[in-house]
């Protein structure tokens, strides 16, 4: 709904990453600027919908099959899963918290004026609990309906709310009926308060569902790839040492540390 400017250099050669980026910024016209959060402490109505959809655009964009479109968004799961570990054991829990405000969330003083919690606080502008946090919650949601039901419903809420902020309850309001059937399975807008939006720390329902990502094929193929990549630094530093005692080969380069790989294997499992 939106026209985004780019640079001709953004789009020159194969630059994947960058066409990741891409698309959630454009997820962005939807969600940021076609609609908006009311309570901009409630960012992940931006941020949360903008890293699930990049997903989605993404997968659109490269035609992928569905089975692969499926390996790499539980890649990518696995990958966020680990930094949002990460970011929670090192960030305030009180910054963890996608709906601060809780149940006062919008509310405006008599002066008219809003107050953006935590909204000066340096921590929480590199943080990216909020992303990720908002993302799993919707992959969550999306787990319960299928995916085909959940975009559409997408639609639905993006027509009805067009052009407005909107807080967390008018999503999850619409949302729970539009698929009234979710209340006799035992979801409630209560527990997803409890379990996502109101708390800090990792949500209960994520804990259970994180062990299937490691059995999925791309995980193995990266990890076998940085195994692979370790073995070649370590044998290569032995041959440069070896070089150094004879002074008789040429350079050699090696990596400096193996610090950046084994960080790499530590977000694999
Ligand atoms: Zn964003």
């Amino acid at each position: 709904p939106h026209i985004i400017f780019l640079s001709q250099s953004v789009l020159s050669g194969k630059k994947h990453l960058c066409g990741v980026r891409l698309c959630h910024e454009i997820a962005h016209a939807w969600f940021g600027l076609a609609i908006g959060a009311c309570d901009w402490t409630e960012e992940w109505i931006s941020e949360g919908f903008a890293t699930y959809l990049e997903d989605v655009f993404w997968e659109n964009a490269q035609k992928l099959s569905e089975e692969a479109a499926k390996e790499q968004q539980q890649l990518k799961s696995l990958l966020r899963w680990r930094r949002l570990q990460d970011e929670l054991q090192n960030s305030e829990e009180e910054l963890q918290v996608l709906r601060p405000n809780k149940q006062s969330t919008g509310e405006v003083s008599d002066s008219g004026a809003t107050i953006v919690k935590h909204g000066l606080n340096p921590g929480k502008i590199f943080m990216q609990v909020h992303y990720l946090k908002g993302y799993f919650l919707l992959h969550y949601l999306e787990n319960r309906v299928g995916q085909k039901p959940f975009l559409k419903f997408f639609r639905l809420f993006v027509e009805r709310f067009h052009g407005q902020l909107i807080l967390s309850q008018d999503f999850l309001h619409m949302f729970m009926e539009h698929f009234s059937e979710l209340k006799s399975r035992g979801l409630s807008m209560e527990a997803i308060y409890q379990n996502w939006l109101d708390v800090a720390g990792i949500p209960k329902p994520l804990l259970d569902g994180t062990l299937k990502w490691t059995e999925n094929r791309l995980v193995h193929e990266v990890q076998d790839e940085v195994v692979k990549w370790v073995e070649f630094n370590k044998n290569n530093r032995k041959r440069t040492r070896t070089c150094k005692r004879k002074r008789s080969c040429k350079d050699v380069v090696t990596f400096k540390e193996d610090a950046a790989a084994s960080e790499v294997l530590k977000i694999l499992p």
